[in-house]
């Protein structure tokens, strides 16, 4: 399901031994201001812009990428999205953002041994995921882009720097890997992640009404039942401790 509405579109990632995170592209097409939510895995750039293009979708209308947080799955494709689109912004949270400014890759690759898994399979050298940040964000922003407004909500626990992005006229929430399908949720076992930041992320998210969910992995969902995410919390709250 490519076109979700008119200015919100979600392209699946292509797992292979790893998993390669969704993509989406907000804003509407007119407004010529669009956005690139999280790249995905390495070698998987070429697939997301051709999917982009096949959308109708001018690259050049794409203003910027935002990563809901930098996890390899999510980033490792952005340096392939970077040489076809030079001059994109790259707008990350600020607690994961400076790390990777400074060539700390712990967030990144969240353990060691996945670290030289990662480097052993796919031949990337240590600190070659160092990115400038064109924009901080903090968690709290209105982003008006794309004729949309969209609310960052930071949402640690998975990752420190984890972002929702929520479109309030439509109800539609970007979770990153916070939240799934199925009542599942992230991770939270991974360099700077903690179940009890993640248990509160869940219950701030819970405080809006969501109908669109378009997590990182797993599938879409749109038509979310009332009370999805205050219930997935109460499942795992046992756990996020
Ligand atoms: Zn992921
Ligand atoms: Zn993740």
């Amino acid at each position: 399901m490519p076109k979700i509405i008119e200015g919100v579109y979600f392209i699946p990632g292509q797992d292979e031994m790893m998993p390669d995170s969704h993509t989406c592209v907000i804003g509407n097409p007119s407004s010529k201001d669009l956005s690139l939510i999280d790249p995905g895995l390495v070698g998987k750039g070429n697939y997301k812009i051709d999917s982009i293009r096949k959308l109708g979708i001018e690259l050049e209308d794409i203003k910027r990428v935002i990563m809901t947080h930098t996890h390899f799955d999510h980033i490792g494709a952005l340096s392939e999205i970077q040489k076809k689109m030079p001059w994109a912004e790259l707008w990350i949270h600020q607690a994961e953002g400076d790390p990777l400014e400074q060539g700390d890759e712990r967030t990144v690759y969240g353990m060691e041994m996945f670290k030289q898994v990662c480097q052993m399979q796919f031949g990337i050298k240590s600190g070659s995921l160092t990115f400038k940040i064109d924009r901080k964000l903090q968690g709290g922003e209105t982003l008006e882009i794309g004729g949309m407004s969209w609310e960052v909500i930071h949402i640690p626990g998975h990752s420190l720097g984890s972002i929702g992005l929520y479109y309030s006229p439509e109800k539609i929430l970007i979770p990153g890997d916070v939240l799934y399908a199925d009542h599942a949720i992230g991770r939270f076992d991974l360099f700077g992640a903690d179940g009890v930041s993640l248990k509160d992320s869940l219950k701030r998210l819970s405080e809006r009404e969501v109908k669109i969910l378009l997590p990182g992995h797993n599938r879409a969902v749109t038509k979310l039942p009332t009370g999805y995410i205050l219930e997935t919390l109460k499942q795992w709250e046992p756990c996020l401790t």
